[in-house]
């Protein structure tokens, strides 16, 4: 399994740890040629403002929304969840999404005060005890479509409920980071996801 990882802003060297780790043949993926090299790919957390205006810089918007719509495997994390969202709220004007989920992310939900947060969630389908959950001005999900598995939510503090982890087909997000934390199960999940896909 070839999983790329969007390098063009963010925390892509974890991910490629991660992903190495479950087995993965992991690789950056900076222009379409290597796009074209993966099976499947992972948007990491970053600034999604950035990594939009990025991707349309660097020709890989379109690419990746064609291969989304093939049924390439994607999961993004934080920022990466936002690249997967229908709808973006509190966005910037300009923001662009590679879409693909139909949900409405709201971004930096958690409150502007707070930069970090951090919580217990159990994921469905993921064995094991509740993730330690790191949200660094993460977004959280405010509405899904008729399509999305709502896969976890906030267990415990002011956000309890929010749903913060997600799959539609092909594609999985989680406004929390665990690229950070050392907490392999999501990435193990998603290159699980990924070899049936294939
Ligand atoms: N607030 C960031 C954004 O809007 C996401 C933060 C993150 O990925 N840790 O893209």
């Amino acid at each position: 399994m070839r999983v790329g990882v969007l390098a063009l802003q963010g925390d892509v060297r974890e991910h490629l740890r991660a992903l190495t780790e479950c087995g993965a043949t992991a690789r950056t993926v900076r222009r379409p040629t290597e796009l074209d090299e993966v099976d499947a790919l992972v948007v990491p957390g970053g600034e999604s403002t950035t990594i939009s205006k990025l991707s349309v810089e660097f020709g890989l918007f379109e690419p990746i929304r064609k291969r989304i719509a093939d049924g390439m495997p994607v999961y993004g994390s934080c920022a990466g969840m936002i690249m997967l969202a229908d709808e973006i709220l509190d966005g910037r004007p300009d923001q662009v999404s590679f879409a693909g989920i139909s949900m409405a992310v709201r971004r930096n939900a958690f409150g502007r005060q707070v930069d970090s947060f951090e919580g217990p969630v159990v994921v469905d389908g993921i064995d094991g005890p509740p993730f330690h959950a790191v949200f660094i001005r993460a977004p959280w999900v405010e509405r899904v479509g008729a399509d999305v598995e709502v896969l976890g939510r906030v267990a415990a503090g002011d956000a309890k409920g929010r749903i913060v982890a997600v799959r539609q087909g092909n594609l999985l997000a989680t406004a929390f980071h665990p690229e950070l934390t050392g907490d392999r199960r999501v990435h193990r999940f998603f290159v699980e996801m990924a070899g049936a896909a294939g």
